[in-house]
């Protein structure tokens, strides 16, 4: 789109993302690290930011951080420090946070992103480095705020890529491998909207023929996809038609307003703030050998795009199921779970992509706040292979299995719900049907072939929907001749 209105331009987009760990303690002291608790009870003098207090690091963030590092190809720097990091604001009470400067933990790695037609691009990281959260501010009335501290010293992993990256789309396909990375590593709940995976975006235009970079825009404060999408193509859009009517681009920090539909001035950045970075005296300079990397790489666990070429050969799955299940851990860990009882991988698989995320989406849950299980949907499914339900009846029990949880072998012992299989008892039936309807059968036999189906409609309904079809058709097949 932007291509075609403006050819001679070029977008430059990179990345910084934090990432939320989700370790057991905050990052310098022993508090908990949990989500959703009541304001301030999370705290202690470390993470309130007492003079005095001295952090001390949880080792299990440098274990995340060195993943994160060796899943996203970037080196692990062997001698790596923290630094302080300048400025005053009521949720941050030390008036600095503890990051990282010029040595962070990792540094040039990449990723490669998948876009349409089987295309990929190479998304340059310049570093990733750990770093402390800030509190919160609450805003209770126009008049009155109020301070939460949980978040205080909570772990963060920023991730920052060069701008190497040309549009939304790429921006998109970028922080969806991103997000699955931090998710298949056990690192992170990477949930936008609670704030646990959360970006800003640097954003320039220039013409192609430009060597340099143009002014850079930062975009701050957007917590869904979508919104980063339509954020980044506006932007462009914005800063190519200041620079065709002869304007110029100023620094600034922009944020997006999705009823407006347009970014919006927040502060101008015309002079870089110093933040008068300097070595944090009270954290050992921390040295990382071989060995505490080779234990790493052990830990790491299969990734996506591994999962992704394993199930396709494994399970003998097309490669577009693979990528959806794969698409969030918890379905293709439901999907092998289910495999594991049920033994077919196939049915498994066209069960979960159609029933379960369709009963999903139509009551907005998720899988592991729903009711279904891999052990109640398998049984379902080794029922319907045992042929003891037809598939008609297996989506009527499914529905009743996941909304409550019910097992699927009781629903069709209290329902009556078994297939009639025998062939004595459907030719009965068939036979009665061909009788009283023998003006069908004429039709039938004089070439309309379609009748067929009203023969089967009517032993279904007289069955309850619970013939076997396949016995049903060979009896009709025998008996209209
Ligand atoms: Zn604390």
């Amino acid at each position: 789109m932007i291509i075609n209105k403006y050819p001679g331009y070029q977008a430059c987009i990179g990345m910084e993302i934090h990432v939320q760990l989700k370790t057991e303690s905050k990052i310098f002291c022993s508090c908990s690290n949990k989500f959703g608790d009541e304001p301030n009870q999370n705290i202690c003098p470390i993470c309130a930011g007492h003079p005095g207090s001295l952090p001390s690091l949880n080792k299990e963030v440098v274990d995340f951080a060195i993943m994160a590092g060796i899943a996203t190809n970037s080196k692990i720097s062997q001698t790596t420090t923290f630094a302080r990091k300048h400025y005053s604001y009521p949720d941050l009470p030390k008036n600095f946070q503890i990051t990282q400067d010029n040595l962070p933990i990792c540094h040039d790695g990449y990723l490669i992103i998948d876009l349409p037609d089987n295309q990929t691009k190479k998304i340059r990281l310049i570093r990733i480095h750990m770093e402390e959260d800030a509190g919160k501010n609450l805003h209770a009335t126009e008049n009155e705020s109020w301070v939460d501290l949980n978040r205080a010293g909570t772990p963060l992993l920023e991730i920052v890529t060069h701008p190497d990256i040309s549009n939304s789309q790429e921006t998109k396909a970028y922080l969806t491998q991103l997000k699955r990375i931090v998710e298949y590593l056990g690192i992170s709940d990477a949930n936008m909207e609670e704030g646990s995976f959360r970006g800003d975006v640097n954003i320039s235009v220039k013409k192609k023929t430009d060597e340099k970079l143009g002014i850079k825009v930062e975009l701050k404060n957007i917590n869904s996809f979508k919104y980063m999408g339509q954020a980044i193509d506006y932007e462009i859009e914005r800063q190519i038609a200041l620079l065709e009517s002869g304007q110029k681009i100023k620094q600034e920090t922009r944020s997006w307003d999705s009823k407006l539909h347009k970014t919006i001035f927040m502060r101008s950045k015309g002079e870089a703030q110093d933040y008068r970075y300097f070595i944090e005296p009270d954290l050992p300079i921390l040295q990382i050998n071989e060995e505490w990397i080779n234990r790493i790489k052990k830990e790491i666990p299969e990734l996506a795009h591994e999962k992704l070429i394993r199930f396709q050969q494994e399970y003998n799955i097309a490669n577009y199921e693979a990528d959806i299940l794969v698409s969030d851990i918890n379905l293709a860990n439901f999907f092998e779970e289910t495999t594991k009882f049920c033994k077919n991988p196939k049915l498994a698989c066209n069960w979960i992509l159609r029933d379960v995320l369709g009963f999903l989406k139509e009551k907005k849950l998720d899988l592991k706040s729903s009711k279904i299980t891999p052990n109640l949907l398998a049984e379902l499914l080794i029922e319907l292979d045992k042929e003891t339900i037809n598939s008609k009846v297996a989506q009527e029990i499914f529905l009743e299995m996941a909304e409550y949880g019910k097992s699927p072998i009781h629903i069709i012992k209290e329902k009556d719900l078994s297939q009639i299989g025998s062939i004595d008892d459907l030719e009965k039936i068939a036979l009665e049907v061909i009788n009283t309807n023998q003006e069908q059968v004429k039709e039938y036999l004089s070439g309309k072939d379609r009748l067929f189906g009203f023969f089967v409609g009517q032993i279904m309904k007289a069955t309850n929907g619970k013939a076997n079809p396949k016995i049903l058709q060979d009896l009709l097949k025998k008996h209209l001749k």
